[in-house]
């Protein structure tokens, strides 16, 4: 069964500095990149490396940037039939990295937000058993139409609910499977412990949950009517974290797809998240394909 993930895929620009430039003020970078970025992108190629059948349905511009994007899906293994080409700028972002690793962002946005799924006409590729997986950063409308539809035929939804924004209502769409960070459990529930917090989130889509603890590891109900469960993180030299929650899930995407149980499928998410956090960036830093086959299969 395949991974359809309906999602943003943009370009990064990301500076390197000692220090982020105050109000008004001009500093040189020590050094620059340009990277393939968005959650869906980072998602897909996740659910890719970890042995599934992907395409990612997204939109990108009428310009030159979107064929770099195009480019780097293709070089990274994805296909790019889900692309549909929409008369604006392709999204982008300036990335700020202070020497502690911090980072500081500012995103242009106009593909993910006119972005309306129906028109890439995902469904009519999707099969009753695919998975079906969303981020918060297409509009909510989109979001809970997305999932709507692919409860209809018939697939297994997974709604990483992130960014959250203002955009609580996302889990109207009624997905299979919530996924949230700790700060996004928080937000959606008003609770403050994470058991708390997967109870509610189960409670409030009659589904599962995992709330995700960064190097606490996670906390996963597979329903309302089952209690919590804790697992810890696999011991990892963090060196940038970001990116960690989209491997996690894209990781969890592919193995529910590939016929995994629940909780093997999030232990291997968190195996492969912890390499994540490893390496610099986020598209493409989780493990590759040789390294899912060398120690899991
Ligand atoms: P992101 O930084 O990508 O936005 P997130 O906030 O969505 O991440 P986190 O809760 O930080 O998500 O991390 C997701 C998962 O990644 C965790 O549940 C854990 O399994 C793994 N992880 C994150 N940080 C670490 C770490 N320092 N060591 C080991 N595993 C980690």
């Amino acid at each position: 069964m395949a991974v359809h993930v309906v999602g943003n895929v943009g370009l990064d620009t990301t500076f390197r500095l000692a220090r982020f430039p105050k109000p008004g003020e001009t500093l040189n970078a020590s050094g620059v990149g340009v990277a393939l970025g968005g959650k869906g992108a980072n998602q897909a190629l996740a659910a890719l490396r970890a042995g599934a059948e992907v395409t990612l349905w997204s939109a990108v511009g009428s310009d030159a940037e979107a064929a770099v994007v195009r480019r780097g899906l293709l070089d990274a293994g994805l296909c790019d039939r889900g692309l549909l080409v929409l008369p604006l700028p392709t999204d982008r972002s300036a990335v700020l990295v202070d020497a502690d690793g911090e980072n500081q962002i500012a995103s242009a946005v106009a593909c993910a937000l006119a972005f309306d799924p129906v028109s890439s006409r995902w469904f009519e590729r999707a099969q009753g058993g695919d998975v079906l997986v969303l981020q918060g950063n297409l509009t909510p409308n989109a979001t809970r139409a997305a999932l709507r539809t692919g409860r209809a035929l018939g697939l297994r939804t997974i709604l990483n609910a992130s960014p959250l924004g203002t955009h609580a209502d996302m889990l109207d769409g009624m997905p299979h499977v919530v996924v949230v960070n700790r700060v996004e459990g928080e937000t959606l529930t008003g609770e403050h412990a994470p058991d708390r917090m997967v109870e509610a989130l189960c409670g409030r889509i009659s589904g599962a949950a995992v709330v995700t603890l960064g190097a606490e590891g996670f906390v996963f109900a597979e329903g309302p009517d089952e209690r919590p469960r804790s697992r810890a993180a696999h011991a990892a030299r963090a060196v940038d974290t970001s990116g960690a929650g989209d491997v996690f899930c894209g990781t969890l995407a592919a193995r529910l797809s590939l016929g995994h149980g629940f909780e093997p499928a999030l232990r291997l998410a968190g195996w492969a998240a912890a390499i994540a956090v490893t390496r610099a960036g986020t598209f493409g830093c989780g493990p590759d394909r040789g390294e899912f086959q060398t120690w899991y299969e």
